[in-house]
């Protein structure tokens, strides 16, 4: 029989840490990565041919589950008819429409092969579009691993704590100013000081790579007057909030519209796919129309642009505030169960995304979320996993519910969680 931990050795030897993308190797839960043969609905089956229900859903691409018919055929006739043609195709219409229908802010969008793609992008022409070169990001958001966001960064880069990557020169980063999620007030005090040098603002409107952090009151509101005011864009990235916190995303939810969006994940229904759109004004610089350059010899490849057009389709019908409600309603549940076992603990949840912290804190920025103990996870994580509950390996992470899971999974990890010994 397979076995992950043979296979994470084979691995180890091959492919730098075993693994294609840092978090998946679980050294901050003090783990071994399972080896995945098949996932379906809201299961994950390892190759040992042990079942687990499933709450990272691929980071989040996976919000109608895993291998739904519709998708899975989609991709099945797709790929019959050639899996790539580096021309246009009329499923690459079809989606960037799709699209434009669904998220206000967008009247023109680019297709690209992954939400690192799409963000380098948007900084890219909201540099080329303004003349400056100045970016502000948020402490704690992760917007992929392009050299300029890679300054005090989220999820997996979080988790390394390591303050800035070799290989990523000062210069690159020297633009790149930092604030605190939700804090306007730092946001006002850097335009202050820069008030003609900031291209962008980029933000998670949710904020989902420092565990799930949503805005405040007004914070989105505000990052919007500020950019009127001082002539930046306001870039919101909905790598992980686009199609999952409404159909049209955070800026639907918040009704809030930003100059550009970029959108990952959920658009390619598991296959890679990202996108930057935007204003016409704005996205018509991008070549070939304008001389903002970029390309991808597999952007807009028409089994990834099937597999986005048939979830989208689905995703339209879908209900997504009985999700919302389901999500909060076990949230809740898994709270009390673990309040009651006396350790530290704060539940942040919005639409079908929540996150345990395990600290007293109220949990609003990055370095709230910091006051939570890893331990606590660490063992948190582990007592699931072996119970057959799959979660984040990191805490910093969104645990992600799909229209797949049923009351009997909710059942099945409240179940688990009360057998956890802290
Ligand atoms: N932006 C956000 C908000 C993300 O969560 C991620 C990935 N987790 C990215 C960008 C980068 O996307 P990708 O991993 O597809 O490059």
């Amino acid at each position: 029989m397979a076995d992950s931990s043979k296979l994470y050795a084979r691995a180890k030897e091959v492919i730098p840490g075993g693994v294609n993308s840092p978090i998946r190797a679980c050294l901050s839960v003090e783990s071994e990565p399972l080896f995945i043969a098949r996932a379906f609905g809201s299961k994950l089956e390892s190759v040992e041919g042990d079942v687990y229900i499933d709450f990272v859903q691929s980071w989040g691409p996976m919000l109608l589950g895993h291998a739904h018919p519709a998708v899975t055929e989609a991709a099945q006739k797709a790929c019959a008819a050639g899996a790539s043609y580096g021309a246009p195709c009329p499923a690459e219409l079809e989606l960037a429409e799709m699209v434009i229908e669904a998220v206000p802010s967008v009247e023109m969008v680019r297709m690209v092969n992954s939400g690192t793609e799409a963000t380098m992008t948007a900084l890219r022409l909201a540099r080329g579009y303004t003349k400056r070169d100045k970016v502000i990001k948020f402490e704690g958001c992760y917007h992929g691993h392009a050299d300029a966001f890679l300054a005090a960064a989220g999820s997996g880069y979080a988790d390394l704590c390591i303050p800035g990557t070799p290989g990523v020169p000062a210069d690159t980063v020297k633009d790149t100013l930092l604030a605190p999620y939700n804090n306007l007030e730092r946001v006002k005090e850097l335009f202050k000081l820069h008030p003609e040098d900031i291209a962008a603002i980029i933000v998670e409107p949710t904020a989902g790579n420092m565990g799930l952090v949503p805005p405040a009151e007004g914070f989105l509101e505000g990052l919007r007057a500020l950019c009127d005011e001082y002539g930046a864009l306001l870039i919101f990235d909905e790598v992980i909030t686009g199609f999952r916190l409404s159909y049209g995303g955070a800026q639907a939810r918040f009704d809030i519209t930003p100059d550009l969006t970029t959108l990952g994940k959920i658009i390619g229904g598991g296959f890679p796919v990202g996108a930057y759109g935007g204003k016409k004004e704005i996205m018509q610089h991008i070549a070939p129309c304008g001389n903002i350059f970029q390309a991808g010899t597999l952007s807009g490849n028409p089994v990834a642009m099937a597999t986005g057009i048939a979830t989208l389709k689905l995703l339209k019908q879908a209900d997504y505030a009985a999700l919302e409600q389901r999500t909060s309603k076990f949230a809740h549940e898994l709270l009390n169960v673990l309040k009651e076992k006396g350790v530290p603990v704060t539940m942040n949840t919005l639409a079908s995304m929540f996150t345990v912290f395990f600290t007293d804190t109220p949990v609003t920025d990055f370095a709230t979320a910091k006051t939570a103990a890893p331990k606590l996870y660490t063992t948190f994580y582990k007592q699931m996993r072996a119970q057959g509950i799959y979660l984040a390996s990191l805490s910093y992470e969104a645990a992600m519910v799909s229209f797949a899971h049923t009351d009997e999974d909710f059942e099945k990890a409240l179940e688990a969680a009360r057998k956890v010994q802290f």
